[in-house]
């Protein structure tokens, strides 16, 4: 058995092997911090987490790498909408994203690396593009930009595979006076005193974008990194320039597997914060627990796009309180990875290892559930435990069965302790003999989806989802 990826610089499923054998790295992309993040930025979040526990599974070491994007102009403009310093903003904003990814049981990377924290590398690697001809300086009435030049690296275009004038439509580059080439892209701008600037040898200025992951990658995982990953709309002109800077600078390969996700949409559009069509993932986290929005992101291959629906939300809702059914039948159902059984773990892992089959791995996981289900009660413990184990390297099943059923979205209406409340208030009623009020709230509670069982007089209650 062995990971296959799907390269999108080679255009085929490979089979992937770290350079250093016990060791490997991988830099996703991570996000523009200037605002809530949309459940689509959750998708590369939740592959590469997945792709992420599974590397750990097979390798004694990996570093994931994910950056944060802090200086852009968007930051720039949304600091001054919000009469807010930029540093506040992106602060705030990263500790948003953070605990929003954790509600999704995202493992956080090894290190997460700041832009701002690494001018200093991202001028050192500029220099070096400068000295080898492949940038430069272009000079301005209001200062200095470094540009790099397409020309000069004849393998550009190798990751996107497209022409140079689909390349300047893609890019919708700025015809500026100052490029050589339409298709040239800044490496440094110059900014004016009310913008983030640092000290440079072309004066007080700022990086582009493209090249902070080159710079960062570079320190982190060293000049050839085993994955790239990002979403599909990085593949140009992101990607294509990371690769054009770090190969152009280094002559070596800048990244040997390139995975990228495919988009998540509403109505067959991608969801963007330009098209306005987004929902934050603050805001998918009332509509469902993460561990759902999880599944339901999983259920289709990650290469794939998947379109946001309430109906298949609520699927992957149905599908998890299935499992965590059988969960429930285990004694004791302690949270954690158990034993894995041979068969069960061999199946889902070689779905996994084909280019990340989620879908098939939680089908898997479908019939690990009805075994559980249909089995005798010491056979069920066992496994259970099989299943949770599988289900852990999803990122799923990790809490306790009762507490998955008392656990309701934000906006499902009762609240624990209000639920707590009427089956006192209905137990009270029993004890009385008011059969009439305690059925009335035993009603009202089915209404908004909680079951009451009364078992060897306790009364416990699950939700219906
Ligand atoms: P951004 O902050 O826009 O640079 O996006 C952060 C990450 O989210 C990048 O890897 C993007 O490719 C990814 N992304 C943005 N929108 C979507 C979407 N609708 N579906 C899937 N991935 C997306
Ligand atoms: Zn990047």
């Amino acid at each position: 058995m062995s990971l296959v990826l799907y390269n999108t610089l080679k255009r085929a499923k490979e089979p992937f092997t770290p350079l250093r054998p016990d060791h490997v790295g991988m830099y996703v992309c991570g996000p523009t911090v200037y605002d809530l993040a949309h459940i689509g930025n959750a998708r590369p979040v939740i592959v590469f987490d997945v792709l992420y526990r599974l590397l750990k599974r097979r390798y004694p070491r990996v570093t994931y790498v994910r950056n944060i994007t802090d200086v852009d102009d968007k930051i720039n403009a949304a600091a001054k909408a919000n009469n807010e310093p930029i540093a506040a903003l992106t602060k705030r904003t990263t500790d948003q994203f953070h605990a929003d990814i954790a509600a999704l049981n995202a493992l956080p990377p090894d290190v997460e690396p700041r832009a701002t924290e690494h001018i200093g590398e991202m001028i050192a690697l500029i220099q070096i593009l400068i000295e080898r001809n492949h940038a430069y300086v272009a000079g301005r009435r209001r200062g200095l930009h470094v540009l790099f030049s397409v020309e000069s690296d004849p393998a550009y275009g190798k990751l996107s595979n497209r022409s140079r004038d689909e390349m300047i439509a893609g890019a919708r580059v700025e015809v500026a006076p100052y490029k050589k080439d339409p298709a040239d892209f800044v490496l440094w701008k110059p900014s004016s005193p009310d913008l983030p600037g640092w000290d440079s040898p072309w004066g007080r200025g700022r990086p582009g974008w493209h090249i902070e992951c080159s710079a960062m990658s570079k320190k982190h995982l060293g000049q050839t990194i085993d994955i790239h990953g990002g979403g599909v709309d990085l593949v140009f002109p992101h990607h294509e320039n990371e690769v054009a800077q770090s190969e152009c600078a280094h002559g070596q390969t800048f990244a040997r597997y390139w995975v990228h996700n495919g988009f998540l949409t509403v109505n067959g559009e991608k969801m963007s914060k330009s098209l306005g069509n987004f929902i934050t993932i603050r805001d998918a986290l009332k509509l469902a627990p993460g561990e759902v929005i999880r599944a339901f992101m999983l259920g289709t291959h990650y290469r794939q796009p998947i379109d946001w629906t309430e109906e298949a939300l609520k699927r992957a809702r149905a599908r998890l309180d299935r499992w965590y059914r059988a969960l429930a039948r285990a004694t004791p159902a302690a949270p954690g990875a158990g034993e894995i059984e041979h068969n069960w773990e061999r199946e889902f892992l070689l779905a996994l290892d084909d280019d990340l089959n989620t879908p098939h791995a939680l089908s898997v996981l479908d019939e690990q559930a009805s075994c559980v289900l249909g089995a005798g009660s010491a056979d069920a413990t066992r496994f259970a435990a099989t299943l949770r184990a599988n289900a852990y390297l999803l990122g799923l099943l990790t809490k306790d069965a009762g507490q998955w059923f008392r656990q309701g979205a934000a906006n499902d209406g009762l609240g624990e302790s209000e639920i707590e409340r009427l089956i006192a208030e209905r137990n009270d009623a029993r004890q009385r003999k008011d059969f009439a009020e305690a059925d009335r709230i035993r009603k009202q509670l089915s209404d908004q989806g909680v079951v009451l069982e009364d078992k060897a007089g306790a009364t416990t209650w699950r939700r219906t989802g």
